[in-house]
């Protein structure tokens, strides 16, 4: 348990550093860049100073023609740097820009290198969805096909798996990876919570694991779950107060997704997220 949760703040660690990062990658002017634009201005500044001054100087000089000379000199400098410093912004603009786009890429891979937009990517209409419900399995060891096959048979529910999506603990499937329902892939309304109204238009994200009974989300599974809920409130447009916990669905009354669960870190990780965002317009 305490190598467990070490490993978790190790991934945590991990993640600031990421996020970090993509502030970094997300800076428009970084300092090398400022610096050498203030060189070009000193550098202008002195041969200003020059064409101006050697007006004054040059009259005590026999040879006149060298004042022509460094004048010109002088102008065709001015205007080059002049040039330079002008297309600086430009350039870190596009810098900035790539590498932004770059981050964000990264954003929608999982820590499994799955492609979350290729993940959830479906054939058919996608239902408006509004809600994002998260669960636990209640279980240490689990996958989508296990849980299917318990909601076939126990259950008796025609669709099986009651969940869009499972996001593995590394047991019965890798530790992080996402596996799509067929609810999903169909686009058909859960059977997650005992809110028939909910289970319409609320996607059911389930994580293996008993996180009531002593676990915890692994490192990677809550890096998942995070980038995993992000890509689908941004592309369904659900606002953060509709991700909800199944009990905050409160019908039946349940644990689900256990005590242990660290809502709070999730939900200040999804803003975080959506902060290293600099396109909101642009969705997969
Ligand atoms: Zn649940």
């Amino acid at each position: 348990m305490a190598k467990q949760q070490s490993r978790y703040k190790a991934k945590n660690q991990q993640k600031e550093e990421f996020r970090e990062n993509a502030k970094l990658n997300n800076k428009e002017s970084p300092a090398t860049e400022q610096k050498l634009c203030k060189v070009y201005v000193c550098f202008v500044a002195g041969l200003f100073y020059l064409y101006i001054d050697c007006d004054i100087n040059m009259t005590n000089i026999k040879n006149r023609k060298y004042e022509k000379m460094i004048q010109r000199l002088s102008l065709v400098f001015m205007v080059a740097a002049g040039g330079v410093i002008g297309s600086l912004p430009l350039l870190n603009g596009r810098d900035a820009d790539a590498k932004a786009v770059r981050a964000e890429n990264d954003l929608l891979k999982t820590t499994f290198s799955q492609d979350i937009s290729q993940v959830c990517n479906v054939s058919t209409k996608e239902r408006p969805w509004q809600y994002i419900v998260i669960h636990h399995s209640a279980s240490v060891k689990g996958n989508a096909t296990r849980f299917d096959t318990y909601h076939r048979k126990n259950r008796g529910w025609e669709h099986g798996l009651a969940y869009h999506f499972v996001i593995g603990n590394g047991t019965l499937s890798g530790d992080g990876e996402i596996e799509v329902g067929d609810r999903w892939k169909e686009q058909i309304h859960g059977a997650h919570t005992a809110n028939m109204d909910c289970n319409k238009v609320g996607i059911g994200i389930c994580l293996v694991g008993d996180f009531e009974n002593g676990g915890i989300p692994t490192g990677n599974q809550f890096d998942t779950l995070v980038r995993l809920t992000r890509y689908l409130s941004r592309k369904f447009d659900i606002p953060l107060s509709n991700i909800i916990l199944h009990s905050q669905v409160h019908q039946k009354g349940t644990a689900c997704p256990g005590k242990n669960f660290p809502v709070d870190e999730f939900k200040t990780s999804l803003i975080q997220i959506a902060s290293t965002e600099i396109s909101p317009g642009r969705k997969s």
